[in-house]
């Protein structure tokens, strides 16, 4: 009884003294009740299972039933697996313009365009994103929005922008350029008091195919920074598209690949390597599929899915000026050649037992499902796919043993599902619930066209 009188006089100071405080979110526990379960480490479906989520942590998974006072979900002819993980997205949002004066480029900092890309994830069924390189500032101040619950949004991790040289590729305005090594390593030093979750770098002679040569890092130099990087306790992944530099990294320490091989068939030495040293490697085939698809089929940007995050004029650009861009800049039918190697290459990457981490190098959320078909397009079974989409992305980022899996003690980061992902990758489509940090996002409210439409 006190406790409830005293309600009223706690609100009346704290109307007066915190009107402007943000109200507390209040975590509710939420079960799940009677699921069928992916745990997201390649164990078998577990059928009529309870997973107890409490205080945003998953507390307790049971083939029992489990008594608790919390928002129950009916799991009941449903699925539940681990949120989806997108380890290469390029947030859209903090794009550098044009060159306003010599040597000086305008940089964006739309919120409002990011928040509502991220809000396209969330509806996907994504719960978190690497950004793989962007404008530094632009996206480190998303992720800080994030982490503070000022957006809904998927966990973001980033890196600021790529790590290149100085007319390298991917060495564009956002990027830090390394020649001189003290310079360098000051430019690093500012890097790492933004707290990156993982560093990008450039290891590429031709960028991507038909690109004139351009400079690119020494094996020294490359190992260099990635050494620096782990003496500051930062991880590094590195885009690499040629077979040769990819085995320059990983001989260098690098922690992950953020593109398979793509240049070329990979010599089987190359995945026995890749394999053995279980280095995790972003899928990232739909952003060239994409490129490719777009001049014979532009009607992917009218499927369901991506209708119902993107607007129709951005859907619209895509099947025009973007599509005729492609087709006129040569790399649509480029992409055309090379997408069936990098489906081999990733189907013999699997088979012997590399660790597949989904990416998809785009930056809508839709593209996390073509990704998937692509996966299974290149004989990656469903069930394994699960996998690849989690608990192999947390993994990419070192977050393994926070994130990635329905495993008590970890984030309550959850998809649910009308359809059994196992079956056929088109049921990661069929969303019932996404739930972050424990708490069930409202997709309904999402400032999405899906639902500017109702
Ligand atoms: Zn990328």
């Amino acid at each position: 009884m006190t406790r409830v009188s005293s309600i009223p006089l706690l609100l009346a100071v704290c109307g007066a003294v915190c009107a402007v405080a943000a109200v507390p979110v209040q975590s509710k526990d939420l079960l799940i009740r009677n699921v069928t379960l992916y745990d997201g480490t390649g164990a078998a479906a577990q059928p009529n299972t309870d997973v107890l989520v409490k205080n945003g942590k998953i507390a307790q998974v049971s083939a029992g039933h489990i008594k608790a006072r919390a928002a129950v979900i009916d799991g009941t002819d449903k699925f539940l697996m681990p949120g989806l993980i997108d380890s290469h997205i390029h947030l859209p949002g903090g794009q550098v313009g044009a060159v306003t004066a010599p040597g000086e480029r305008k940089m964006t900092m739309d919120k409002a365009t990011a928040t509502k890309t991220l809000h396209g994830y969330l509806y996907s069924g994504v719960t978190s994103i690497y950004d793989s390189g962007n404008n530094t500032d632009f996206i480190f101040a998303m992720r800080a929005d994030e982490r503070a619950g000022k957006i809904t949004a998927p966990r973001i991790f980033a890196g600021g922008g790529t790590i290149s040289v100085p007319g390298g590729y991917a060495s564009g305005a956002s990027a830090l350029k390394v020649a001189d090594w003290d310079q360098a390593k000051a430019d690093l030093d500012a890097r790492f008091a933004y707290k990156p979750d993982m560093l990008k770098l450039i290891l590429d002679r031709q960028g991507l195919f038909f690109n004139k040569a351009v400079p690119t890092f020494t094996p020294e130099a490359f190992k260099r920074v990635v050494d620096y990087a782990h003496a500051n306790g930062v991880r590094a992944t590195v885009h690499i598209s040629a077979e040769w530099d990819a085995e320059t990294a990983i001989a260098a320490g690098v922690d992950a690949l953020a593109h398979p091989v793509m240049r070329s068939l990979a010599n089987d030495e190359f995945v026995g390597l890749a394999a053995a040293r279980k280095i995790p490697i972003s899928t990232t085939i739909v952003v060239f599929n994409n490129i490719a698809r777009v001049a014979d089929d532009p009607g992917f940007f009218d499927e369901p899915l991506m209708a119902a995050v993107i607007e129709p004029a951005e859907r619209e650009r895509g099947k025009t000026s973007e599509r005729q861009r492609y087709i006129t800049s040569g790399m649509s039918p480029m992409f055309k050649l090379m997408v069936p190697y990098a489906l081999d290459n990733i189907r013999r990457l699997h088979q012997a037992g590399a660790v597949l981490a989904l990416g998809t190098d785009r930056a809508f959320g839709p593209a996390v499902h073509q990704e998937l078909e692509l996966l299974a397009k290149a004989g990656v079974p469903a069930f394994d796919c699960i996998q690849i989409a989690t608990l192999n992305n947390a993994k990419y980022l070192g977050k393994e043993a926070e994130m990635g899996s329905v495993t008590p003690g970890k984030m309550a980061d959850l998809l649910l599902l009308d359809a059994d992902p196992a079956q056929d990758v088109k049921n990661f489509r069929a969303i019932s619930a996404v739930i972050k940090d424990g708490q069930r996002i409202d997709l309904a409210a999402l400032d999405l066209p899906v639902n500017h439409r109702k």
